[in-house]
């Protein structure tokens, strides 16, 4: 999508820390960190959010999945754990309108109960 800031980043537009890419998922570190490791992990077909994208193509979700399951192996941040988080609308707190999936890690997460 033209006007999209991460399909800008996929495209290599915007400059961005890339971690992993395969040909469908493409992933960069968050510009403004909030875990030692904060990764945001992107389908490169656009969608607005993860409900619009599992409407539109549940398998995309799964691919997505997948990559960041991998990474997780790759790492080894699977032994002491990590987060995925995806926020949906305004009072999700989503301020980009591609969807993307939060993965955190490196320390002892707060907040859900931890
Ligand atoms: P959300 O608030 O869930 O929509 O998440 C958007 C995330 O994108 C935030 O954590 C931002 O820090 C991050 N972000 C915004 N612009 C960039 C950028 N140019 N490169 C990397 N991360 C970005
Ligand atoms: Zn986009």
């Amino acid at each position: 999508m033209e006007d999209c800031l991460f399909c800008k980043i996929i495209k290599g537009e915007i400059p961005s820390t890339k971690v992993f890419e395969n040909e469908n998922v493409f992933a960069f570190k968050d510009i403004n960190p909030l875990a030692k490791g904060h990764i945001l992990f992107i389908h490169k077909k656009h969608s607005h959010d993860v409900v619009e994208m599992t409407q539109k193509e549940p398998a995309d979700v799964a691919e997505v999945f997948r990559a960041i399951s991998e990474f997780a192996l790759d790492q080894k941040i699977k032994e002491d754990g990590f987060r995925v988080v995806t926020n949906i609308g305004k009072h999700g707190g989503q301020t980009v309108y591609h969807t993307h999936f939060h993965v955190l890690f490196g320390e002892q997460l707060k907040g859900f109960g931890a």
